[in-house]
């Protein structure tokens, strides 16, 4: 068989827990409470939708490589730059890249445990050195949150990147302001600190801060962001990066040219118009989040606190079989021990209707 570069070569490949194909065929989709992605169950504003069927007139021609208009769009919305910005085939991509440009064999990569997976396939592949830090305690205020004291005192001379994401999947967990900037002070300016701001829209947590207001501060700072949460756009893969123009540039040449696709680039340019929407979306996640928690903690579940929209919750030793018996209900949650975390399932949080659904099937299954 074909030789992997070592890095690459301890690497199993994407398990997304189950075969949704299967699933949706066995069930039904309308049957399925599909809670396993962390997707926005309301879908994206209509105007999304009206923009991709105007966008269709041009499937024969190449995309705007640079996504100008959406970049003007993005930068309005921020208050930075065009040259800020990067688009990417999802965050997921940016991620990949920020990895596959600024670190290399002999260098290291620091991010906590239980960060984003991403985090560690990034660094693989990239044929870098992980350099994994112990999380917070599982009875801290934030459990198995990053501990930002320790990830600063693991960077060191080889140190090329930190991956940190705030709010974190899979766990939910996030840190304030403060606790960010002190982290930022700490950082020698040679390493770029990614802040990885999937789940930013949905996080209301009065000492919530997004990094964006600080890229001028800390010009080693870049931010990521997606159009797959709080837009409810995660089939169209975007993502996009916030970063000071010299890292931009230099992220720039390793882009493939055409890496986000005309309808994706037309649909989020009005996605992004629609705040109205946006609003809506994250405030109904707000609300069943805590109802959904409530409902958890109600039933003698432990849930981890969350800015997400998602819970993670530790159903101790049957996790395995709990989970299991819920597919057969029609509810697909998303196992952790890829994790390390096999005594816990992480819950995306659905519509009223899908939490209804998920919360009559766990009272089977724990009865
Ligand atoms: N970061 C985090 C923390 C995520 O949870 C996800 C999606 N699971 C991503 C990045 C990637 O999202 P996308 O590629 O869809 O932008």
């Amino acid at each position: 068989a074909a030789r992997a570069q070592p890095g690459v070569q301890r690497l199993k490949a994407y398990d997304p827990g189950h075969d949704l194909v299967a699933l949706r065929r066995r069930f039904g989709e309308a049957n399925l409470a599909e809670l396993g992605s962390n997707e926005n169950p309301y879908g994206p504003s209509p105007a999304a939708r009206q923009a991709i069927l105007e966008s269709l007139h041009a499937l024969h021609r190449y995309p705007d490589p640079l996504g100008a208009d959406l970049k003007r769009a993005l930068a309005a919305r921020h208050g930075v730059n065009v040259a800020q910005l990067q688009l990417g085939n999802g965050s997921h991509e940016l991620l990949m890249q920020l990895a596959q440009v600024f670190a290399g064999p002999g260098d290291e990569v620091v991010f906590s445990r239980y960060g984003f997976a991403v985090f560690a396939l990034a660094t693989q592949c990239a044929g870098a050195t992980m350099r994994v830090v112990e999380a917070l305690p599982r009875d801290a205020a934030m459990p198995c949150g990053h501990d930002l004291d320790a990830i600063a005192a693991a960077i060191g001379p080889q140190t090329r990147l930190v991956y940190l994401a705030n709010p974190n999947n899979p766990t939910g967990t996030w840190f304030g302001r403060e606790a960010m900037v002190a982290f930022l002070e700490r950082v020698p300016p040679q390493v770029i600190v990614v802040m990885d701001e999937a789940y930013a829209e949905m996080a209301d947590a009065p000492d919530y801060a997004s990094a964006v207001s600080l890229l001028d501060r800390y010009r080693n700072l870049a931010v990521t962001r997606t159009f797959s949460k709080a837009y409810g756009l995660a089939g169209l893969r975007v993502g996009y990066l916030i970063a000071q123009p010299g890292l931009i540039a230099v992220m720039d040449r390793a882009r493939e040219s055409f890496n986000v696709n005309g309808p994706a680039l037309a649909a989020c340019e009005a996605a992004l118009g629609d705040v109205a929407h946006l609003d809506w979306a994250c405030a109904r996640n707000a609300e069943q989040r805590s109802a959904l928690a409530d409902a958890l903690t109600r039933r003698g579940l432990r849930v981890f606190p969350s800015q997400t929209n998602f819970v993670l919750v530790e159903f101790g030793a049957r996790t395995s079989q709990i989970e299991a018996a819920l597919v057969e209900l029609g509810v697909i949650l998303r196992p952790m021990g890829g994790y390390g975390l096999p005594d816990c399932l992480r819950i995306s949080v659905g519509s009223p209707d899908e939490s209804r659904r998920l919360l009559s099937a766990l009272d089977q299954v724990l009865a």
